[in-house]
């Protein structure tokens, strides 16, 4: 259990209770409804959702093959851009995605083609006698990966296709990253993440080693040596500061190590649950936290952030989200100092009312103060420099705190690639990172093919 929240009481609701709140956000189409709605897309011609999708789903393909009844075609066709889109059906903000760019949102309708349960339907009803793809002849090179997430999963599949041997390096007990860890219970349910996994690794060819943690039990210097090609799929690890005095106060945690809990325990009712709590932050991370917090029966959840609703990155579903769960979402006002009880414990927290002269955002003099058991910290990830202690991965370059890479994927150091949340390029999404991991195969792969 969290240290810094030993002090605060559990949930008051039982385990059953708790569960009933964490079904899936959003159930799957039923055998009808996927046949209706396949019959709206237009299969439009160089269509604008493919073009959008990060790993570049042939959509009005997938959709026609369940207009024909054909599921198998279906998720053959997704799985062949992205194995692991199964989770990405559930996770991606296709908001923003897919069914932003549909043509439907613009005809007399007015809403999209459905396109994210689509997906999910055709993946949740395949059924193969045996894995869908197979393993080109063996090359006899090995390839490591370390990171068994997203990134480094996709990267794993693509090369054992291409008949590379795969290990993977995995720090913790189980394979996932985030999709084990950390993305919000009700979008991946129950072992949702896990089942992926396993049908991931049914191609054969890749074995993952758990408990291995570079700048710990492993080396990249020694993977470096002993084996053909490295793929660093190590996510962002660290969480980021506030930078106040009592920071680590029994109270202030970081909003991803109380997901991490929330997603791995069996019984909710003993997670910690404050009455009142502040979440601070404005991406995805924060409306989760404030969402789960407040259904496992915090009483009062206000979600803080310096700046305006219209800056806020987590999407506009996602707000609607945190509001419909009595989420109060605090803006212009930023952290000024932790407040403690006489014990230490954090009590709430002053905040200083903020805006913006000039194009900079100013503190305005004027404060408030918010009465709260925990604060949960959602201000972003960065890179655990702590990999960098090797003496080869101190010569890495990093370029705005994450691994530089160049087109191909290649970092500066020989045979070393890396992809996923821990590259600069772009948005820190679940499709994105299947995306680099699929693309830095591909590019490992051609390199090697040069070298012989
Ligand atoms: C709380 C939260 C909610 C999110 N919700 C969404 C969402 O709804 N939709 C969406 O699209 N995206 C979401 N994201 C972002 C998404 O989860 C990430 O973009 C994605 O998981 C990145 O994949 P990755 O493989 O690069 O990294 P990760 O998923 O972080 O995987 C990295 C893996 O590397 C391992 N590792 C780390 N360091 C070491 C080491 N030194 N040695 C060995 N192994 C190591 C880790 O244990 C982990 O398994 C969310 C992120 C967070 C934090
Ligand atoms: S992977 Fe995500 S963005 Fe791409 S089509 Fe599927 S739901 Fe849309």
């Amino acid at each position: 259990m969290l240290e810094a929240l030993k002090h605060v009481a559990s949930a008051t609701c039982s385990n059953e209770q708790l569960q009933e709140k964490f079904t899936d956000l959003q159930p799957g189409l039923s055998s009808r409804q996927a046949a209706i709605e396949s019959e709206r897309c237009l299969y439009c011609y160089d269509a604008p959702c493919t073009r959008i999708c990060p790993t570049e789903i042939d959509v009005p393909g997938f959709i026609q093959n369940i207009a024909t009844g054909n599921i198998n075609g279906a998720a053959k066709s997704i799985l062949d851009q992205n194995i692991l889109g199964a989770s990405c059906a559930r996770v991606c903000p296709t908001e923003i995605l897919c069914e932003h760019a549909c043509v439907r949102n613009h005809d007399a309708e007015g809403a999209p083609v459905r396109i994210g349960l689509l997906q999910r339907y055709a993946l949740d009803h395949m059924h193969f006698p045996a894995h869908p793809f197979t393993r080109a002849a063996a090359t006899g090179k090995k390839i490591a990966i370390v990171g068994a997430g997203p990134a480094g999963l996709s990267c794993a599949h693509q090369l054992a296709r291409a008949g590379h041997d795969v290990v993977i390096f995995e720090a913790q007990p189980r394979s996932g990253g985030l999709n084990e860890y950390g993305i919000a219970k009700y979008k991946l349910v129950g072992e949702t993440a896990q089942r992926e996994v396993d049908f991931l690794l049914q191609i054969g060819g890749i074995s993952v080693r758990h408990g291995q943690v570079l700048g710990k039990n492993v080396n990249l210097s020694d993977l470096q040596r002993d084996y053909d090609a490295v793929f660093l799929a190590v996510g962002l690890g660290a969480s980021r500061r506030l930078g106040l005095a009592d920071e680590d106060a029994p109270g202030i945690v970081a909003a991803v190590d109380y997901i991490a809990e929330l997603r791995q325990t069996d019984d909710l009712s003993r997670l910690p649950v404050p009455r009142q709590c502040v979440v601070i932050g404005a991406g995805n991370t924060a409306i989760d936290m404030a969402v789960q917090i407040a259904r496992l029966g915090a009483e009062d959840v206000t979600l803080v952030y310096r700046r305006g609703a219209e800056d806020m990155s987590a999407t506009a579903h996602e707000q609607s989200i945190a509001k419909e769960n009595q989420v109060r979402i605090l803006t212009w006002a930023q952290p000024q100092e932790v407040l403690l009880d006489t014990a230490g414990n954090v009590a709430g927290m002053r905040f200083e009312k903020t805006v913006v002269v000039d194009g900079k955002l100013k503190t305005t003099g004027e404060t408030i103060e918010l009465p709260a058991q925990a604060i949960f910290k959602a201000i972003g990830q960065s890179l655990d420099l702590a990999i960098l202690q090797d003496t080869a991965a101190q010569h890495l370059q990093l370029e705005g705190g994450k691994i530089r890479v160049d087109e191909k994927y290649r970092t500066s150091l020989a045979k070393v690639y890396a992809g996923g949340d821990c590259i600069t390029a772009g948005q820190d999404l679940t499709v994105q990172a299947v995306q680099h991991g699929k693309l830095a195969a591909l590019a490992i792969n051609d390199d090697l093919k040069a070298k012989v």
